[in-house]
């Protein structure tokens, strides 16, 4: 009798399967475990108090990204909260023997930016992290997901979590992304059509022509925003472009090793003819440009579309749609494009990679931020940071009227000094569109892809980046 096919997930979830638990559950054995300095400090003292010591200390990383400042990094931190935050995680990754990637170390950054950067991040891993945006690993094929802190403990103490299987969706992207769209359009535009709760008791296959294409930084970004359409965890298939981009990475494995772990990565991809519980089709080649003009990451619209009407939506939904104008400030049936901002960020585990800072980049050099403006550039790594610089995009920044910053979370959720003030609008290369999300209770956020962004930027007014480029 021929083997079941079996897609990546049930793969990797029986390879890392202790047992089942009464519960229904399964207790998981965790591959990789990423931690920073917001959710970590009460888990650490959680263990401390039963006595335990971290179970598999060479299995856990430990970065500094939230709470860091962005205009000097110099220690002492100028906000004393922030250098305490930073001291304690030293302390613990200390103690427990945890490699700590600090601001000496020159390698750090965003938890989802380094993890995969480092070669940290690899095919057929289970990987945890106390962040929500954890999915972004999934980008490797591995099944990432992000936890609370007292699983951060329970992964500190035992290298195992206690999970419900999800079931599996394949989302395929067909055709073939038109100039000026990427993978946050990508990502937007299946969020909108599944809506936010859509993915809840899933996770992602994401497959098709539009994403074999993708670069991995592409990939990370579009994996990066699964959990906002509520699935557990989303991932694509490894492929020669995983492979390519993993040798030679600081911790990857080298000479014959890395050919051995190769072909264990290959043989991690889900089988052809795999049975999926649900599937969904997109067509890319007719996805432009996207904004989200509400509160959630599933009330965008294209940037040649007008915003919704009250009365075209469902009864049930208008209640929801009106709560986001009413916050917005914006008018229903309005277009989304000319709407004007405050602030421009460009950063984040979206979108805070090289290739982001140069597609941003290209579209700087085609003017200066418009008056009134304040636009920051925040690299999602210090490698990110020396890339950028050795090839001068840093100058192309800052020629054009950008401020450009040290690496770490910034403005996403400005945990940090980089906040908005009172009722500003910010064009924001980041994930969340929540009420509040970037530092003023009333701050307004409107999601967009970097280049977006820089276009932005540049006219005071959301802007069809395809008129630029
Ligand atoms: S950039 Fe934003 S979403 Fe990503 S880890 Fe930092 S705070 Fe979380």
């Amino acid at each position: 009798m021929p083997a079941p096919r079996r897609s990546l997930l049930d793969k990797v979830w029986d390879a890392h399967t202790v047992r089942e638990l009464p519960s229904g559950q399964t207790q998981l054995f965790i591959g990789l475990h990423l931690i920073h300095e917001v959710t970590s400090p009460q888990a650490f003292a959680m263990l401390r108090e039963l006595g335990l010591p971290v179970r598999f200390p060479s299995r856990t990383f430990a970065t500094v990204d939230h709470i860091i400042p962005t205009d000097s990094q110099q220690r002492p931190l100028a906000d004393a909260l922030a250098e305490e935050m930073l001291v304690a995680l030293e302390r613990s990754a200390e103690e427990a023997g945890i490699t700590l990637f600090d601001p000496s170390s020159g390698r750090r950054g965003i938890v989802h930016v380094i993890g995969p950067e480092l070669g940290l991040t690899q095919p057929g891993m289970t990987i945890a992290c106390g962040d929500s945006h954890t999915s972004t690993h999934g980008a490797f094929g591995a099944v990432a997901f992000g936890i609370g802190t007292s699983q951060v403990r329970d992964v500190l103490a035992t290298q195992c979590l206690a999970m419900a299987r999800p079931k599996l969706r394949r989302i395929d992207v067909s055709g073939e992304l038109q100039r000026g769209v990427y993978a946050k359009d990508v990502i937007l535009a299946i969020i909108r059509q599944l809506g936010v709760k859509g993915g809840v008791g899933y996770a992602y296959e994401y497959g098709g022509p539009v994403i074999d294409a993708m670069t991995i930084e592409e990939r990370l970004t579009l994996c990066n925003m699964s959990i906002e359409g509520g699935a557990r965890c989303g991932y694509v298939n490894p492929d020669e472009a995983t492979i390519d981009y993993l040798r030679g990475r600081d911790f990857a494995p080298r000479g014959e090793a890395f050919e051995r772990a190769a072909a264990y990565w290959r043989g991690a991809a889900s089988d052809p003819d795999v049975s999926y519980d649900d599937r969904v089709e997109l067509d890319g080649g007719r996805l432009a440009p996207s904004v989200t003009w509400g509160i959630n990451p599933g009330q965008s619209a294209a940037i040649d579309e007008r915003l919704p009407r009250l009365s075209d939506a469902p009864r049930g939904q208008q209640a929801q749609l009106a709560e986001a104008f009413a916050y917005m400030g914006l008018r229903p049936g309005e277009p989304v494009a000319g709407t004007p901002i405050d602030v421009a960020f460009i950063g984040s585990c979206t979108n805070g990679r090289i290739s982001d800072l140069r597609e941003a980049a290209r579209v700087a050099r085609s003017g200066r931020v418009a008056a009134g403006v304040k636009a920051l550039v925040v690299p999602g790594s210090q490698a990110v940071a020396r890339q950028a610089q050795a090839e001068g995009l840093d100058e192309v920044f800052r020629a054009a009227g950008f401020e450009w910053r040290e690496a770490g979370c910034s403005m996403c959720l400005a945990m940090n000094p980089d906040k908005l003030v009172g009722r500003q609008v910010c064009a924001s290369s980041s994930n969340r569109n929540f009420k509040g999300r970037q530092g003023s209770p009333t701050g307004r956020t409107l999601l967009m892809s970097p280049a977006m962004v820089a276009a932005a930027a540049i006219r005071g007014k959301v802007t069809d980046v395809r008129e630029m480029l």
